[in-house]
């Protein structure tokens, strides 16, 4: 009979002393090689044959990969082998940046999160990643070493579609760096899962707003989708309105529409793509009004 899950091939584990090393290693064994950092995504994919590297090379513990900084200043840094609890445990995160904190919270358990990073959540490139949203609303930008030197990868970028990224063979991401948040703002992540543990999101919506002198409004609205085309983007069409238009319900009501018009859903086992587009529509309404409610007071 056939087995689906046929255990894990051998493998070689990498542990390379820098940043460097680990980059030579990768280009050295490009096709046989693989970054990782908390392994959740990558050793699923070997154990059911999808991938079938030589080696896995890991990155947690060179440098920089495991500090998370805050500066008043410049804002926040998370290196990328720091799991999600770390992160939206975080007194830092928790005050500036709560929309992150509380999109790390939905990702499958609590045991889960104590080995997956953002950063692992990113380079995987899902559509369903439940991280992305937050990290694009905040402006969110990968340091990345390669075997060109260290440059800056910003996520509005970095999407190419399903499981594809801007990376090349060598590079490793060593942090994501967000600027200091507009104060105050509100941000809510609306996910909607087959079950409230371990499974991805059929549909995710995640809405950041605030108050800005430079938007006829005088307010903007971040709207970031997930699951619903072939990579996380932000819902344009929909910030627009409520840049443009005095937000009301009207208004509200009308960007949740132009969010339903910008997606291109697929039907899978998760859900069918009709059942997608109209969530949706009731989601962003729904995340909107509850952020409008809190930005606007
Ligand atoms: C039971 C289960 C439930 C899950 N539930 C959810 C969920 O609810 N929501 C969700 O979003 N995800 C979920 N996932 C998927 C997974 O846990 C997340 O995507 C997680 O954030 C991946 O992080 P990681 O550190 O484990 O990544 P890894 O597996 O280490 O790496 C993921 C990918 O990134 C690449 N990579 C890793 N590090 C680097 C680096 N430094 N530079 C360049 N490339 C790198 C790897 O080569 C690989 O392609 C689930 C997985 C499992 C097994």
């Amino acid at each position: 009979m056939h087995n689906p899950h046929p255990g894990l091939p051998e493998l070689e584990y990498v542990k390379p002393a820098s940043l460097e090393e680990a980059s030579a290693f990768l280009v050295a064994h490009k096709g046989e090689a693989r970054p990782f950092l908390g392994g959740t995504d990558t050793f699923v994919r070997m154990r059911d044959g999808f991938w079938k590297e030589k080696y896995l090379v890991d990155i947690k513990g060179l440098d920089g990969t495991n500090v998370i900084t805050f500066d008043p200043a410049k804002g926040l840094t998370i290196g990328s082998a720091i799991p999600m609890n770390k992160v939206s445990a975080h007194p830092d995160v928790k005050k500036n940046y709560s929309l992150l904190a509380a999109a790390c919270d939905t990702v499958a358990s609590y045991q889960l999160r104590n080995r997956a990073t953002i950063v692992g959540n990113i380079c995987n490139a899902s559509p369903a990643g439940d991280t992305i949203g937050a990290c694009m609303a905040y402006g969110g930008v990968l340091t990345v070493f390669g075997a060109g030197g260290v440059r800056q990868e910003p996520l509005a970028t970095f999407f190419k579609g399903p499981g594809k990224n801007a990376l090349q063979t060598g590079d490793i991401v060593t942090a994501i760096t967000f600027p200091i948040p507009p104060k105050p703002h509100s941000g809510r992540y609306m996910k909607l899962g087959r079950n409230k543990m371990s499974d991805l999101s059929i549909v995710g919506v995640t809405v950041l707003a605030y108050k800005d002198a430079a938007a006829k409004s005088g307010y903007t609205f971040k709207v970031v989708l997930a699951s619903v085309a072939p990579v996380p983007f932000m819902a344009e069409a929909a910030q627009q309105i409520l840049a443009e238009e005095p937000v009301t319900e009207e208004s509200i009501g009308k960007a949740a529409e132009a969010a339903m018009q910008a997606v291109k859903p697929i039907d899978d086992v998760r859900s069918s793509a009709r059942y997608r587009s109209y969530m949706v529509r009731n989601l962003t309404r729904q995340a909107l009004s509850e952020v409008w409610q809190q930005v606007k007071s």
